[in-house]
């Protein structure tokens, strides 16, 4: 399942392809993914403009100079293939392959003016695509409620501080709530919370305001690295198929169970523990 730095990945995959390009066409193939697809959404699609491709938690938003914005979630299998296109445009000089025959699971296509294609192809259907009028974009149900991007200003020490202060829920589930903080998932958290030293079990609001402060710095580290991982497979040939945002990265904790701990001086092994239905990898002997 994607996290925020494979989003990223992708959404640093897609800029140079999509921004500043106009949609030719635009073929949707089936009416739904996790949910249905907006009304007339190719039609509305055809002929705009993507102005910017940000994102926001793991939702990637291209803005369209139709004053819309397509929303897209990668859900549990989705993937983003860049195909085609001419030369000259940097990034996508990598991508000289022809377009790849249609899978079963393309469901939606769009073919730009400079003659790249993107392909969203989702064998699971857990992902989504909607559009919405850009200015109401953080009032969008998927949206609204996120709390603070974990890499921008508004994530900070006196945040989670605040965050945290009184919560009965183990920190494990704090750190995974999105209006805490946006767009950390499983694996991040695992290892977030074994660098800062910080048992996954622990009540978030028995957690002393100094580590909960160097949470913050750790988090960002933790998602900038990955990022950067992420960033190299986009330069690597490997990724030549065209397929973005799934890189090689080795986690310390995560995936782990059973190995020695990578903490200096520690002698702990890394444990498995099954916390509101997803494993939480943790070293008791160093986190607590
Ligand atoms: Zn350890």
């Amino acid at each position: 399942m994607p996290e925020l730095p494979e989003v990223e990945t992708v959404r640093r995959g897609l800029a140079p392809v999509l921004e500043g390009a106009r949609i030719a066409r635009a073929r949707v193939n089936r009416p739904d993914l996790r949910w249905p697809f907006p009304d007339r959404m190719a039609e509305r699609l055809t002929g705009a403009r993507v102005d910017r491709l940000r994102r926001r938690s793991k939702y990637i938003l291209a803005d369209l100079d139709t004053g819309e914005t397509l929303i897209v979630h990668l859900g549990m299998s989705g993937r983003m293939i860049v195909s085609g296109g001419g030369e000259g445009r940097d990034m996508l000089a990598q991508f000289h392959h022809l377009h790849p025959a249609p899978e079963k699971h393309d469901h939606v296509i769009l073919d730009t003016d400079a003659g790249a294609r993107v392909t969203f192809n989702d064998a699971r259907r857990f992902g989504a695509m909607d559009l919405c009028a850009t200015d109401a974009v953080e009032r969008h149900k998927l949206i609204a409620g996120i709390g603070p991007e974990p890499l921008g200003n508004a994530f900070n020490e006196a945040h989670l501080i605040a965050a945290f202060r009184g919560k009965r829920t183990p920190v494990k589930a704090a750190l995974l709530d999105q209006g805490i903080v946006a767009g950390l998932g499983n694996i991040y958290v695992c290892e977030a919370l074994h660098r800062a030293g910080i048992s996954p079990l622990r009540h978030a609001g028995r957690i002393g305001a100094a580590r909960v402060a160097a949470l913050v710095p750790i988090i960002r580290a933790v998602l900038a690295e990955a990022i950067e991982a992420g960033g190299s497979s986009l330069r690597d040939y490997r990724q030549a198929d065209g397929e973005l945002g799934y890189f090689q990265h080795s986690f310390r904790a995560y995936g782990r169970e059973g190995e020695p701990c990578q903490t200096p001086d520690c002698q702990g092994t890394i444990h498995r523990k099954v916390q509101s239905g997803r494993s939480s990898f943790y070293c008791p002997a160093c986190q607590r």
